[in-house]
């Protein structure tokens, strides 16, 4: 599943390019996640301003109106003078008069809806319950320990709901809880000032770190249509169960969390 700094990534490898671009035709294919709420044909004329990130949400600002798209689980975004004729798993093309910006998604729980601007109904729907950014100025420690006081539920479960802080996903909430030495069992509301600031440091450590691996790999990146995996981060804790933590030696233990797999050390990460 793309994660902030993919969708970030993703954001970065074209939103110059289409900057000021005109808007010629929008092609859909199969639906989407959500319907996109507008007739397409009304779109067509409109000139693209800039994209920003909300969240795991592109943010195409339009000259009237927004364009706001999510990868889901398997989407990935390219942009490109020439596309090649869609394939089956192409299902939206934003044909401009720079190039087209192609969705792929094999699982179609990406999205692509229309707002008439981001205080529409449906733009709050969709983006008025998420929480702070964490690799913006607003994300502060202090503030954070506050909310997680005021949550019983495991601190693992806190950080993937994206309430408090968007963008901490499955991977990136396990390696960022080893770095604090926190146990993602852990109910919320027992984390001490002190470890809620090292937590506070650890996301965004860890999340500026895949930022810093999947700007070095932009092109490749941006080139390798359908082909969203994770960037190559250096896992601690992720997808090793078994094998002997790097600080300690002991073995990695996994177990499930709402569905979800959790890495950690039983021995470096505290209750
Ligand atoms: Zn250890």
């Amino acid at each position: 599943m793309p994660e902030l700094p993919e969708v970030e990534v993703t954001r970065l490898s074209f939103a110059d390019r289409i900057r000021g671009a005109t808007i010629g035709h929008l092609r859909l294919g199969k639906p989407l996640r959500w319907p996109l709420g507008v007739d397409p044909l009304s779109l067509t004329g409109r000139r693209v301003r800039q994209v920003d990130r909300r969240g795991k949400y592109l943010l195409m600002h339009l000259d009237a109106g927004c364009l706001l798209w999510h990868l889901g689980m398997s989407g990935a975004l390219h942009f490109a003078p020439n596309q090649p004729s869609p394939g089956p798993h192409d299902h939206v093309d934003l044909e401009t008069d720079r190039g087209t910006l192609r969705l792929h998604d094999p699982r179609r729980f990406g999205a692509l809806v229309y707002v008439d601007g981001l205080h529409d109904a449906r733009a709050i729907r969709l983006l008025g319950g998420l929480g702070v950014e964490p690799l913006g100025g607003a994300f502060d420690p202090l503030a954070f320990h506050a909310a997680l006081r005021q949550r019983r539920a495991p601190i693992k479960q806190v950080l993937l709901a994206g309430d408090i802080v968007v963008g901490v996903g499955n991977i990136y909430a396990s390696e960022a809880l080893f770095k604090a030495g926190i146990r993602p069992t852990t109910a919320a509301c027992r984390i001490s000032k002190p470890r809620a600031a090292r937590l506070h440091d650890a996301i965004v450590q860890v999340l500026s770190r895949a930022l810093e691996v999947g700007g070095s790999t932009l092109r490749d990146f941006s080139n390798a249509r359908g082909e969203s995996g994770y960037f190559q981060l250096e896992m601690s804790v992720y997808d090793r169960a078994g094998e002997p933590c790097a600080q300690c030696q002991t073995p990695i233990r996994q177990i499930r969390q709402g569905q979800r797999s959790t890495f950690f050390c039983p021995t470096c990460q505290k209750p």
